[in-house]
């Protein structure tokens, strides 16, 4: 799952990757109102955290454009304790819930997780492609009549990625800007690393699916052929 948070409060924008990320999401941060538009456009989010008082344009405003041009992303307000018309406003222009600042995190989750719920109407707790099962609450990977383990939380998404689409070719750049963000620091080495990491691991519990990769392309998860 990956979120935009929009908040110029620069800690606590900070504060609320950290926790969002250490709760298996993918963040990407913008801090004006005009950067939330450009972002959320791009229709690469599952969610938009939006604060409404943003410099340059303030949420109800980037709100209001998002869905005039269609784009039907959830999206969470974060206001102001005094802002009834704000809340009024938001709620009018397509928001899908608010919360009011300033707010406990455990109550931030809630209501993202409720806000995806309602919105995708089932995602599986496990993802299944051949004899492989991966768990999304509990981040394990298994084989049917075989091992499991616990995968790491870029690990986990990557594998999502490939199992949500089985077969097809997921590209290095999709890898880093649905994980890593498109503001990351991270190397595209990267992707390579933890695809391998992965490879070791379904080979080890005896998967019969594996990961291919396409030279220059990407790569794609497979059922494996026959062994001759
Ligand atoms: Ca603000």
């Amino acid at each position: 799952m990956k979120l935009l948070l929009a908040e110029d409060e620069r800690e606590l924008s900070a504060a609320l990757c950290a926790i969002l990320r250490h709760n298996n999401y993918s963040v990407d941060a913008v801090y004006d109102g005009e950067d939330a538009l450009a972002y959320a456009v791009s229709g690469d989010y599952d969610g938009v955290i939006l604060d409404i008082m943003l410099p340059r344009r303030d949420g109800v405003s980037v709100l209001t454009e998002l869905r005039r041009r269609g784009i039907d992303v959830p999206v969470l307000l974060l206001t102001a304790k005094s802002g009834v018309s704000d809340r009024i406003n938001g709620l009018d222009a397509g928001a899908d819930d608010y919360l009011t600042k300033p707010f406990d995190i455990g109550e931030l989750l809630a209501r993202i997780r409720a806000m995806m719920r309602r919105r995708t109407p089932y995602i599986p707790a496990e993802l299944k492609y051949g004899n492989v099962r991966l768990n999304r609450d509990t981040l394990e990977l298994s084989v049917e009549g075989g091992g499991s383990c616990r995968l790491g939380n870029r690990e986990f998404q990557m594998l999502e990625m490939m199992m949500q689409s089985p077969q097809r070719v997921i590209s290095t750049e999709q890898f880093m800007s649905h994980i890593w963000g498109y503001d990351s620091d991270a190397e595209i080495g990267v992707v390579w690393v933890y695809i391998s990491h992965l490879r070791k691991k379904l080979a080890a519990l005896g998967a019969n699916v594996e990961i291919k990769a396409q030279r220059g392309v990407g790569y794609s998860l497979e059922i494996k052929r026959e062994q001759k």
